[in-house]
């Protein structure tokens, strides 16, 4: 599937790359123990400078999401889905990946899912398969 890759920065470079050792690095803020998504030079909870990438579980859950069926350009692969992930770590620290691995309509809301890396070029994008 052709993706559009993200600008690489020195916030979110650890949190793009982070596959290439296998691991999901969220940002994690020492003065609050909160992590916070997407990657900040100040935590948005408790606005200190005090924060750093640090490995997560890859485990989480699907809090939403939708199927694509729609060929928006001609060498796009459908269908596919779109969802929003939750990681187990905590409540409200989410994003917007894939759910990939298994037939569209085999996805549900609270499916437990673990993270999978697709490398393309030098980033390694975060998608997620359903977890046993
Ligand atoms: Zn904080």
């Amino acid at each position: 599937m052709p993706r559009k890759l993200p600008a690489l920065n020195a916030d979110n470079r650890a949190f793009w790359q982070g596959g290439e050792q296998g691991e999901l690095l969220i940002h994690h803020c020492a003065a609050c123990s909160r992590y916070f998504h997407p990657p900040a030079p100040l935590c948005p909870h408790c606005a200190s400078f005090d924060v750093a990438p640090e490995a997560v579980s890859g485990k989480g859950k699907v809090l939403s999401y939708t199927i694509n069926y729609q060929p928006w350009t001609p060498d796009l692969e459908v269908p596919y889905v779109v969802a929003i992930i939750e990681l187990a770590e905590q409540a409200g620290l989410q994003f917007v990946s894939n759910v990939v691995g298994i037939p569209v309509t085999d996805v549900h809301i609270d499916m437990p899912v673990r993270v999978s890396f697709l490398n393309v070029e030098d980033v390694w994008l975060p998608l997620f398969e359903k977890d046993q």
